[in-house]
């Protein structure tokens, strides 16, 4: 073990045994020769920081192409120095990525000349996999129909401002739900139908404002439930009994719909707390892990085999450590974000789909092959710098520009923030570890003052002005924008909305999605594990309740034995 001090926050961390054989089992060969990954000068979060700093996942422009000229939604601010292409013109003939390809110049940093290439390549206005049918607004998201604001989404229909969902239908305001149907302001909801501002539920139904619930169906305000039915602050009733109360709560009306999540807030400060969520795990740290087998310090993640550090991966993903989205079969990968889709030993990239192998400071690539520095290619192999060589002139120039890297110190880092795209209060980065601009710009990122037109609309009216219930809303609403009461920035309803609401009976938000997604961001636990004590049986817990909040929080095995038998 190595304890070091991060390069960046100063912060004393250890670099395991098992780290130094990871970095040596990824590190690439070229004519028999390991070119060493070092270990790393930046803490864990500090490395995450810098990775989530390349990600823009929430803002989407309106822009044109600037190859077919058709209007189109992007993640780009319009008016950039470089062309961004759709996403038919970017997989089209019409061009080439190569026309781009650049010497590498040993007099100079890698990343420096990187960022130049970076601003000459055709990039993808929004990355979308697979088939999609009317989804103009969803990003980092594929096979999907009809949906509209969705990232990190993929197998669902009719789904409204949602992040992390996969197979779901008609869900309106989620993070992280799977397989459910007609679900609002869930949170971690699994095969869930018809639930209602809950938090960590699985194969509940037709209930509302519940937690920690399994198998719960008819229930309203409860927490740590499992397998009831007409339940109100956990109380059994008789199900006439419980229809005449469900019938008094209005949920249409906002004024209702708010003093029951308030109520919930209260009851959750009563409830008793598992130390982590997830099932299924073998020797694994971390909270949200499903069917994992040595996994540790990673959260948000399924079916991951010898993993550390990992966030949001899912699906048959062995050895990785720091990654970021989204597995399907990704192994051997280091430091790497938004990559998989069966990719193989893939280092330090951001963006690397279909059957990606060997890519090494990359930069957004599909079914490529054995490329180094390169950028937006699809179908390549034995490029550097966007270059066309042979393989053996590859073989040779990579390992040169490796030891260039080495002596800059370059070598074994990520991108770092200046790469990035994108403003750091448009990034991830901004969510996870908020910086003011001075902050930001001090850590190199680039900061963005971008404020898009206002939506065209007949009239802009402040959200307290609103009818109180959903019965009360005009059709006409869908012509007006609505002041956002937290920001006040605009934000306008669309139709398949306001008919989701109506289905539902839930009333209009008075927040723009931004600021909901925001609020249900901090509902979630940090991704972080703090040391603390377990509150019945007094043992040593590793879990993502710091000591300081107040929730009860017990061990695994006192959670089950005195709670939940
Ligand atoms: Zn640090
Ligand atoms: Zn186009
Ligand atoms: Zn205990």
């Amino acid at each position: 073990m190595v304890q070091t001090i991060c390069k960046q926050c100063g912060t004393a961390f250890e670099i395991a045994d098992e780290d130094l054989k990871f970095y040596e089992q990824v590190s690439p060969v070229f004519s028999g020769k390991k070119y060493l990954i070092p270990p790393p000068k930046y803490c864990p979060d500090c490395r995450q920081q810098r990775r989530l700093a390349m990600c823009n996942e929430q803002n989407l422009y309106n822009s044109t192409c600037d190859l077919c000229k058709k209007e189109m939604i992007s993640q780009f601010q319009p008016n950039q120095t470089f062309p961004v292409y759709c996403r038919d013109c970017w997989h089209s003939d019409e061009w080439d990525p190569k026309e781009c390809g650049k010497d590498f110049d040993f007099s100079r940093p890698f990343f420096e000349q990187f960022a130049e290439l970076q601003k000459s390549v055709p990039a993808q206005g929004r990355d979308v996999q697979g088939t999609v049918i009317n989804c103009e607004y969803i990003h980092f998201a594929g096979f999907s129909k009809n949906c509209y604001l969705i990232m990190h989404a993929d197998f669902c229909e009719d789904c409204l401002y949602g992040y992390g969902f996969k197979k779901n239908i008609a869900c309106v305001d989620g993070f992280y739900n799977l397989h459910s149907e007609l679900c609002y302001e869930c949170i971690d909801a699994h095969k869930c139908y018809e639930l209602i501002g809950s938090q960590e539920c699985v194969n509940c139904s037709s209930s509302w404002f519940l937690r920690d619930c399994i198998g719960c169906k008819n229930c309203i305000l409860c927490t740590g439930l499992r397998d009831k039915e007409y339940c109100i602050e956990n109380q059994q009733y008789s199900k006439e009994d419980y229809m005449a109360r469900k019938k008094e709560m209005d949920l249409g009306s906002y004024k209702t719909y708010q003093r029951l999540k308030e109520k919930l807030q209260d009851l959750e400060l009563k409830h008793t707390f598992k130390e982590y969520q997830g099932h299924n795990l073998q020797n694994c740290s971390g909270n949200h892990l499903y069917n994992c087998k040595n996994t540790f310090e990673s959260f948000d993640c399924e079916d991951v085999e010898d993993g550390k550090y990992c966030y949001q991966m899912v699906l048959s993903s062995k050895n990785i450590y720091d990654t970021y989205q989204y597995g399907t079969n990704l192994q051997e990968s280091l430091e790497s974000c938004i990559c998989g889709d069966n990719g193989y030993h893939i280092l330090f990239c951001f963006g690397g789909h279909v059957d990606s192998t060997d890519l090494s400071y990359c930069w957004y690539m599909e079914s490529c092959k054995d490329c180094f520095g390169c950028t937006f290619m699809h179908h390549q192999r034995y490029c550097i710098f966007n270059k066309q060589y042979t393989k053996e002139e590859y073989e040779e120039l990579v390992p040169k520009i490796i030891e260039h890297m080495q002596k800059t110190g370059e070598w074994g880092e990520h991108f770092p923030m200046k790469n990035s795209f994108f403003g750091y209060n448009h990034t991830t980065a901004s969510l996870y570890y908020p910086l003011a601009k001075e902050e930001a710009q001090i850590c190199g990122a680039r900061w963005s003052d971008y404020e898009p037109p206002p939506p065209k609309v007949e009239k802009v009216i402040p959200a307290d002005r609103l009818p109180d219930n959903i019965d009360d809303i005009p059709d006409d609403v869908l012509n007006w924008a609505i002041t956002c009461e937290v920001t006040g920035k605009p934000f306008i309803i669309t139709q398949q909305e306001l008919r989701l609401y109506r289905q539902m009976r839930v009333p209009l938000p008075r927040r723009n999605w931004q600021q909901r997604q925001l609020e249900r961001f901090n509902k979630r636990n940090p991704r972080k594990l703090f040391e603390r004590k377990c509150d019945k049986c007094g043992k040593d817990i590793k879990t993502t309740y710091s000591p300081e909040r107040p929730e009860i929080v017990y061990c695994e095995d006192c959670y089950h034995k005195e709670v939940y038998v």
